[in-house]
C-alpha cells in the first residue's frame, strides 16, 4: 500500500467526481456550517487541523492542506535541538479531505469538521504522490482492508478510556477508608460533565451506552462497538469532546495514564472481536459459538495467543509515555502487568469477560488508538496464521512466550526493537521515526531530577 504512487491522485479523483462535490456542497448548505477544520491525528494521538472557510470546500477536495512533516509527530524537538521526523528543509505532505467524514461540531453548528488523509506531494518524483506512513489513521484502515481480504474477517473494537477531571465543583466526597468508585453522589458531582459528553456524542454519532464513577476526578463513560477503525476514529473524536466540556465548564480533563500515586490510573480496554464478513448472510462473530458458560472459541484462543506473544514487543505502542509505566507499578490498583489471560479476572491482560469478545487491558487512556489497533492486528493475525495456542489460563504456552513484559518506557523501546515479527510487519519510516521519538522522551526523562530524588538522597 505505501509503494503506490498513485494514491494521492487517485483519491483527488474520487473526490472530484461531480456528486461528491454536489453531496458535499449540499451538506454544507443545509447544515449552515461556515468554517471547516480539515484535521488528521498525530503520532502522539494530538490532532492537527487548519481552519477553512466552508465555502472553499471544492478547491479543499482537490488541494487539501499542506503541513510541514514534523505536525505528524507533534514537532517534538529532540535533546540535540533538532525536530524529529524532518528539519526545517523537509518537505510538506499533503492531507486529502474524505468528505463522508463531514460532521458538524455539536457546540458550535456554524463549525464543521473532515478527517484528511496524508501524502507525499506528487511533485517529488521518486516515493512523490504515496500515503505518509505516519498518519496512522490511514495506515490502520489500509491495514485493515488488508486483513479482511486476506481472512474474510473483520475486527470490531469497544474502548474504555477513563479520565481525571479537575476544578471547582468536583472535589471527591469520600472518606480515606473507602473507594469513591461507583459512589451516586460522585456521579451527582460530574452531573454537568457526562450530560454534556454523553449528548455532544450522540449529536456526532455515537450510541452512547453507560457511565460511572470509578476514582477521585475519575470516570468512564462508554460507547457501543464498531469495526475497529471507526472506533478508533471516535477515540480521536471523544477527546475532542471532552476538551471542549471542560472548556465550557471551567474545568480541565485528562487522558493521562497515572496522574495519582495510591489512586486508579487512566486504562482503555480494548474490547475485540472477528467477525465474518465473506459470507452472504449476515456477519457473523466467530470468536462466539452459542455455548452459554464463560468460553473462548478455538479462533479466539489462537487470537489471545498472538496477542500475548506480541505483548511485551508491543506494549511501547499500548503504554507509549513515561508515565503510562507508573500504572503498573502502583501495586492494588487493578492495572495488569503480565501476559496472561482468564475468564472473567481482572488482574490479566487479556480477559473473556463476556462470550463474544477478548478485553485487551494493557493500553492507557493516553494511547495513539490506530497504532494500539494497527499491532493488536498483526499479533492476532499472526496468532491466527500460525495457530498459537495461549495454553491455559494462568499457564502461558511456550508457543505464546514473547519474553519479560517491559515495565518501564526504556525496557519497552528495547522490546520493540526484538520484536521481529512486529518489525517486518510495520512500515520502515514509521518504526525508525517512532522509536526516535521514544528514545528522545526516554532520554530527557532519565536526565530529570525529581522531587523524590532529593527526598531520599539530599541528606544522605
Ligand atoms: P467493562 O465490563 O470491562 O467495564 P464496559 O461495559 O465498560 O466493560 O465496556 C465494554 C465495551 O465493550 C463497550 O464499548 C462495548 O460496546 C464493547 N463490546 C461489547 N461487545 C463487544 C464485542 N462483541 N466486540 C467488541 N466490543 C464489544
Ligand atoms: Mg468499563
Ligand atoms: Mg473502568
Ligand atoms: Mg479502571
Ligand atoms: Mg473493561
Amino acid at each position: 500500500i505505501l509503494a503506490d504512487d498513485t494514491a494521492f491522485s487517485r483519491h483527488q479523483e474520487a473526490n472530484l467526481r461531480p456528486e461528491i462535490v454536489q453531496a458535499l456542497g449540499d451538506r454544507i448548505r443545509e447544515t449552515g456550517v461556515k468554517y471547516i477544520y480539515y484535521m488528521l491525528p498525530t503520532l502522539g494521538s494530538r490532532t492537527v487541523a487548519k481552519v477553512v472557510p466552508a465555502e472553499l470546500y471544492e478547491r479543499m477536495l482537490k488541494k487539501g492542506i499542506a503541513f510541514h512533516r514534523t505536525a505528524l509527530t507533534d514537532l517534538q524537538t529532540s535533546r540535540e535541538g533538532e525536530l524529529i521526523g524532518g528539519g526545517v528543509d523537509a518537505h510538506e505532505f499533503w492531507g486529502l479531505p474524505e468528505p463522508e467524514t463531514f460532521q458538524v461540531l455539536p457546540w458550535d453548528s456554524e463549525v464543521g469538521r473532515i478527517f484528511c488523509t496524508a501524502y507525499d506531494p506528487p511533485h517529488l518524483g521518486e516515493g512523490g504522490g504515496r500515503l505518509v506512513a505516519l498518519d496512522t489513521r490511514a495506515l490502520f484502515k489500509a491495514a485493515h482492508r488488508g486483513f479482511t481480504e486476506r481472512t474474510g474477517l473483520e475486527l470490531r473494537s469497544g474502548l474504555e478510556p477513563e479520565m481525571t477531571w479537575i476544578g471547582p465543583g468536583i472535589e471527591p466526597i469520600s472518606k480515606q477508608d473507602q473507594t469513591p468508585a461507583y459512589q451516586v453522589e460522585n456521579l451527582e458531582k460530574m452531573r454537568p460533565v457526562y450530560k454534556k459528553v454523553i449528548s455532544y456524542g450522540q449529536a456526532l454519532d455515537f450510541t452512547m451506552i453507560q457511565g460511572d464513577y470509578e476514582d477521585d476526578g475519575q470516570i468512564e463513560l462508554n460507547w457501543d462497538y464498531d469495526r475497529a477503525d471507526l472506533t478508533a476514529e471516535r477515540m480521536t473524536t471523544y477527546r475532542q469532546i471532552c476538551k471542549q466540556v471542560a472548556r465550557e465548564l471551567g474545568l480541565e480533563a485528562s487522558f493521562m495514564a497515572k496522574p495519582y500515586n495510591g489512586k486508579m490510573g487512566n486504562g482503555c480496554h480494548h474490547n475485540l472481536s472477528l467477525w465474518r464478513v465473506s459470507g452472504d448472510g449476515p456477519a457473523e462473530n466467530v470468536i462466539e459459538d452459542g455455548r452459554v458458560e464463560l468460553h473462548a472459541t478455538q479462533t479466539a484462543r489462537h487470537a489471545i495467543g498472538g496477542m500475548l506473544l506480541h505483548t511485551p514487543g508491543s506494549m511501547l505502542v499500548m503504554a507509549s509515555t513515561v508515565n503510562s509505566y507508573k500504572r503498573y507499578w502502583d501495586a492494588g490498583q487493578f492495572a495488569p502487568s503480565g501476559a496472561d489471560w482468564g475468564l472473567d479476572t481482572r488482574g490479566v491482560a487479556i480477559r473473556i469477560s463476556a462470550n463474544g469478545r477478548m478485553e485487551y487491558r494493557l493500553p492507557d487512556a493516553s494511547v495513539n488508538p490506530y497504532l494500539s489497533h494497527l499491532y493488536l492486528l498483526a499479533a492476532i493475525e499472526h496468532g491466527l496464521e500460525a495457530q498459537i495456542d495461549p495454553g491455559d489460563p494462568g499457564r502461558l504456552s511456550e508457543a505464546a512466550q514473547g519474553g519479560a513484559v517491559p515495565n518501564t518506557l526504556g525496557m519497552a523501546i528495547e522490546s520493540f526493537e526484538a520484536d521481529e515479527y512486529l518489525m517486518g510487519a510495520m512500515p520502515e519510516e514509521l518504526t525508525r521515526i517512532f522509536l526516535q521519538l521514544k528514545r528522545d522522551e526516554w532520554a530527557r526523562y532519565c536526565g530529570i531530577i525529581t522531587q523524590w530524588e532529593f527526598d531520599q538522597y539530599w541528606e544522605a
